[in-house]
């Protein structure tokens, strides 16, 4: 089955077929590790779980770089204001900044592991490849696209014929896009021109983060260290990047800048952007301090997972409104397939009509709430065996990433099989004084009891 994907690039759904198959290759941009991870972020990274699960499924091999940006991210990173975010963490809580790096890298990778999310091939560390970066400014110094200053090293956009094609923004546009109360470096020669290397001093005099280069001691920005990384474990042409939308304009824009003006050719092929995690419409976000974490689910009780369920539900390209009553929900049909797999251990055969529907979902550029309705399909199935269902569920569950697997499984000890028979006994004798009696007794085992059609059923 040939997977659709809408790329952002060509602002169209496109067949996309690996360049090397059948490796695919894939660079997500991760986080920067300076504060809590929330569960806005999680949409993406479950977003990337999905895709790389879904060309596991269609039986690519999938090479899958994930970053941790250490350094080189400022807080305005929209027109290169404000300081390293790294640094005011550091501040913040009285940490050194490697410190501060290693524990919310810690805390990432605990987020992951809650909702499932596979772990990627290689987790650069910006900090681990600064000679990489370096010398990819070298070769832009070099062709003439990017310059120096008393602060720092600039690209300049001026000389980048494309600049601006994956956000269709024109150069003019961002000419006003700096207000006049933000001071830059006066030797800027344009608004939108980024800091390839920034240098320790001025405001940055006190970095704890440096580094030796051809232009003093500095630190990197933060979008070249996403094209060194990139091509230096995927090659300077990739198949696919993803990121949040928040990412077009001016990240992911200069990533193309940088990366093609100094390979001569494209970056990337298909561009994968995620829309946001909203609270009363708006980004969830540390800045506004309107963010939920996995210890805030945990303290409601809830299963992490169910988070994964309610990004399901939603295609990735549309805003998703976060309430507690919708991850509630979901943590309800959670324990729907958590039931279904504590009760079922003989497994029979997947039933290929079924999970073709559910493969064909998710080829329509990840349609994961089709695919959702597919698994909500077969458990309302009758004409199936319990055994198949529970196989074919199994087999969507290695997209899904729910764990159905790992649910423990429903014990019933010669005790409880010896109450139930005098139980459905009792009731067909309609000894209901019996029957109550051992329903007590099963209960006091700590079962539930539940009757159907076909006699006691206990959970
Ligand atoms: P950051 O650590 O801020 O660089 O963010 C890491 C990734 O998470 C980026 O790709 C962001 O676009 C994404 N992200 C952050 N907040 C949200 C949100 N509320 N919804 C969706 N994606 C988000
Ligand atoms: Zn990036």
């Amino acid at each position: 089955m040939a997977l659709t994907l809408y790329n952002t690039k060509s602002r169209s759904l496109e067949f996309f077929a690996p360049l090397a198959a059948p490796t695919v290759t894939m660079y997500a941009c991760g986080p920067t590790v300076y504060d809590k991870t929330h569960i806005g972020h999680m949409r993406k990274y479950i977003g990337d779980d999905i895709l790389r699960r879904t060309l596991i499924l269609l039986g690519y091999n999938v090479k899958h770089v994930m970053n941790i940006t250490d350094v080189g991210h400022l807080t305005g990173d929209e027109n290169e204001t404000g300081e390293d975010k790294i640094e005011k963490g550091a501040k913040r809580e009285g940490k050194t900044v490697w410190d501060i790096a290693a524990m919310y890298t810690r805390e990432f990778h605990e987020t992951m592991r809650a909702v499932n999310v596979l772990f990627p091939t290689i987790e650069p560390k910006a900090t681990d490849h600064i000679p990489q970066m370096i010398a990819l400014n070298e070769k832009l110094v070099e062709k003439g696209f990017a310059y120096e200053t008393a602060q720092a090293v600039y690209f300049d956009v001026s000389k980048d014929a494309h600049y601006g094609e994956l956000s269709r923004q024109k150069l003019s546009d961002k000419e006003t896009g700096v207000r006049d109360d933000v001071v830059t470096d006066p030797e800027k020669r344009h608004p939108a021109d980024f800091a390839l290397w920034f240098k320790r001093i001025g405001k940055f005099a006190d970095h704890q983060m440096y580094w030796h280069s051809p232009w003093g001691e500095g630190f990197p920005g933060w979008h070249i260290e996403c094209s060194a990384m990139a091509m230096e474990y995927l090659g300077e042409t990739i198949d696919i990047h993803t990121g949040g939308i928040d990412h077009v304009p001016v990240h992911h824009e200069n990533e193309i800048a940088q990366s093609e003006c100094a390979t001569g050719h494209e970056f990337v092929r298909f561009w994968v952007h995620y829309d946001f995690l909203t609270v009363d419409g708006e980004k969830m976000s540390k800045s506004k301090s309107n963010f939920y974490t996995i210890e805030d689910i945990h303290a409601k009780n809830i299963d992490p997972l169910a988070v994964r369920l309610l990004v399901m539900q939603t295609s990735y390209r549309k805003p998703l409104n976060f309430t507690w009553e919708a991850l509630t929900s979901a943590d309800g049909q959670l324990k729907k397939l958590q039931r279904f797999a504590r009760t079922h251990t003989e497994e029979g055969a997947a039933q290929q009509v079924v999970t073709d529907a559910f493969t064909a979902a998710l080829c329509d550029d990840i349609n994961t709430a089709k695919a959702l309705a597919t698994v909500w399909e077969l458990l309302g199935d009758t004409s199936l065996s319990e055994a198949d269902k529970w196989a074919t569920l199994l087999h969507m569950d290695e997209v899904l990433g729910l764990r159905l697997k790992e649910v423990p499984k429903l014990e019933i000890t010669e005790v409880a099989r010896s109450l139930i028979a005098k139980r459905d006994a009792a009731r067909t004798a309609k000894d209901f004084a019996s029957s109550d009696a051992l329903r007590a007794e099963l209960e006091s085992l700590g079962y539930e009891v539940k009757d159907t059609p076909s006699g006691t059923v206990i959970e």
